[in-house]
């Protein structure tokens, strides 16, 4: 293979997670090439949330992407009993993935990294001292490392688990979009429906130009889906034959024994399955755990010992697997105890303000482990 075709990390996949990974190595001169299937500005079904916890780990001002800026919820259960707090201090704001992505990428690139598009990644070959991508249009490429950064529905991550590792878990998710600058009638307001369908939820985050629609639940339950979201447009006025659906998976890891490395393969953002089970954000978890991987990454290229990289896994296990743990914590006392939470929430305004700032990333899980850990004994199917 020439030299140009060899580099020192092959990274598939340009979401926030494979750009923001580019970034940090491609500023430490490391030779690093991106393989992205989908050409950009492309878009991705998200509902574009940036919690406040992502402002602390952007280095860059997006403020122009900005769609619109949420700082207050209400709640339905069932369609009824409408909770609706105050104007809070934390705000999710909004981005088109569309942009915010590109963006991402041109930083990457900006800073040196090499980023082919249109290149399916295809095969994948582990061999002792590098790993080999082939892509769709028959070329090779080699890299002394390899990470995953290929979302959901990647193929990098067949590669890293084998037949007799604990699988990752999924969600399903339907998403649409209004074309209707409606932002004013929410009051920059996210409005949230759930306990219709046990473990589901259903969303409608407004922004300047549009309304973002959408439901989301356990695999098990995702053929009621659409029929949830018709309830829920009409609920809100909508009309569902002008609105294009998009449906998706969510990738989520909620065992450690899922592993996310192999020799030297690594799995970043939602391709190792770091998406919250309880909220469905991902967003977060995709650039932080492309911070965690940068340095050990060039440490394990300086050193030239791949045995470094296992150090990604305890970092992700003690750093990120405690948020999603505390997420699957809460999906589940949610589902099983949706009405007396949700009387709770209306009556006691602390309860609403601790589940506005955890949604909204003010706070985290692991603030409220005590509760957490006292809570798992009480969860069915929780040890
Ligand atoms: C409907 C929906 C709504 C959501 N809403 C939110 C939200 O509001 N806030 C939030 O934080 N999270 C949300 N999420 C989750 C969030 O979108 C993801 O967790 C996040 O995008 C993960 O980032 P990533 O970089 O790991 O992967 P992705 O953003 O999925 O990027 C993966 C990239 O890899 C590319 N790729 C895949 N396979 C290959 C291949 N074989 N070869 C080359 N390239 C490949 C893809 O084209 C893509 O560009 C939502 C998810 C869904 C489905």
């Amino acid at each position: 293979m020439s030299d140009e075709n060899a580099y020192d990390v092959i990274i598939i996949g340009a979401g926030p997670a494979g750009s923001t990974l580019a970034y940090e190595l491609a500023k430490k001169r490391k030779k690093v090439l991106i393989l992205e299937k989908e050409r950009f500005p492309r878009d991705k079904p998200c509902g574009g949330g940036l919690t406040a916890k992502v402002n602390s780990l952007l280095q860059f001002d997006i403020s122009h992407l900005i769609e619109g800026e949420i700082s207050g919820i209400s709640f339905t259960k069932k369609f009824r009993d409408e909770i609706s707090g105050p104007v809070m201090q934390t705000s999710i704001r909004i981005v088109e993935r569309a942009g915010f992505d590109n963006f991402l990428a041109e930083k990457a690139k900006e800073n040196g990294a090499e980023m082919i598009q249109s290149a399916k990644a295809i095969e994948i070959e582990d061999t002792s001292d590098c790993v080999r991508v082939a892509i769709e249009d028959g070329r090779h490429f080699q890299g002394k490392i390899l990470v995953g950064a290929d979302g959901a529905l990647g193929i990098t991550s067949r590669v890293v688990l084998s037949e007799k590792d604990p699988l990752f878990s999924f969600l399903v998710v339907l998403k649409c979009e209004t074309q209707t600058n409606t932002e004013k009638n929410f009051k920059r307001k996210a409005k949230i429906d759930w306990g219709t369908i046990p473990g589901s939820y259903a969303w409608v985050f407004p922004s300047k130009n549009k309304l973002n629609i959408g439901v989301g639940g356990p695999v098990s339950i995702g053929h009621e889906l659409e029929k949830y979201l018709d309830q829920w447009l009409e609920f809100n006025g909508l009309k569902k034959d002008e609105i294009k659906l998009i449906g998706h998976p969510e990738k989520c890891r909620i065992n450690k024994k899922t592993p996310i490395l192999k020799d030297r393969i690594i799995l970043i953002g939602e391709a190792a399955g770091l998406v919250d089970y309880w909220t469905g954000e991902g967003i977060y978890y995709a650039i932080k755990s492309a911070k965690i991987a940068a340095p050990i990454i060039e440490k394990s290229l300086v050193a030239g010992n791949i045995e470094y990289l296992k150090e990604y896994e305890k970092e992700i296990d003690r750093e990120i697997m405690p948020e999603l743990e505390g997420a699957y914590v809460a999906a589940k006392i949610f589902r099983t105890y949706s009405w007396p939470i949700h009387k709770m929430a209306k009556y006691s305004k602390r309860m609403f303000r601790i589940g506005y700032e955890i949604v909204s990333g003010g706070k985290k899980y692991s603030d409220f482990k005590k509760v957490s850990n006292a809570l798992k004994w009480i969860v069915p199917g929780m040890k």
